[in-house]
């Protein structure tokens, strides 16, 4: 008989037009059992559905990080699945159920994720992996990063989060970020490598830090009621 080598892994990729912001769904087509990744508060209805749709048991809510620029729908969700906040430890979130610590752990059936600490966008940014796929937020972005100037960004930190943790992954692990804003969808970590525009393999230290100290962006219009809200998880 032949071997039929099927993983009963399934993964969507969901766009927010308004914010430009990716939300993901990992979950065991098996079990049904399954984790959303950065969920937006504006679209919790019609995620709902979704995962309603899918027959997905959700077990854990995902946040990358504080966000400045969306408020995350994580307490909506907790509230009607029961599934579980989950937070990287350095942000300290209070309302998160677990602030997961790097290298540790979330299963979700015959699957497990892993937390990776990856600092500089914000203080708190995690990144996660599982089966081939690693969800950067805001840490790496398809040819760009996230921006260091508030929440205790550093260049430095940031530098190291990709340098020494992002790209030892394997060349072709899948890059799925927490935006974009040019329509691209996944990246691989050889292609950021080479063609990142702002951290490639071959920018140094210095040159990055000039980079990202002369961006001059304007502060996102949201920030203030943003952090606010997503510091409650989303619940006002
Ligand atoms: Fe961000």
């Amino acid at each position: 008989m032949d071997q039929i080598n099927k993983s009963n892994f399934e993964f969507r990729q969901i766009f927010d037009t308004k914010t430009c912001t990716f939300t993901y769904l990992v979950f065991d087509a098996e079990t049904r059992e399954g984790i959303i990744i950065d969920p937006i508060r504006e679209n919790f209805s019609k995620n709902l559905k979704y995962i309603e749709e899918l027959e997905i048991d959700l077990k854990y809510i995902v946040d990358t990080h504080v966000h400045a620029d969306h408020v995350t729908s994580s307490c909506f969700f907790k509230d009607a699945t029961g599934a579980k906040i989950v937070f990287g430890k350095i942000t300290e979130v209070k309302c998160a159920d677990i602030l997961i610590k790097d290298g540790e752990e979330l299963e979700f059936g015959s699957f497990s994720i892993r937390a990776i600490s990856t600092p500089g966008h914000t203080e708190g940014c995690t990144s996660f992996y599982t089966e081939g796929r690693l969800f950067t937020g805001d840490t790496l972005l398809i040819r760009s990063c996230g921006r260091t100037d508030f929440q205790n960004g550093d260049p430095v930190k940031l530098y190291e989060s990709v340098k020494k943790k992002l790209y030892l992954f394997p060349e072709d692990t899948l890059i799925y970020p927490g935006h974009d804003y040019s329509g691209r969808t996944v990246s691989t970590i050889i292609e950021e490598k080479k063609f990142n525009v702002r951290i490639s393999i071959n920018r140094t230290l210095k040159d990055f830090i000039l980079i990202m100290n002369t961006l001059d962006l304007p502060t996102p219009k949201m920030i203030d009621e943003a952090v606010k809200l997503n510091l409650k998880c989303g619940c006002s």
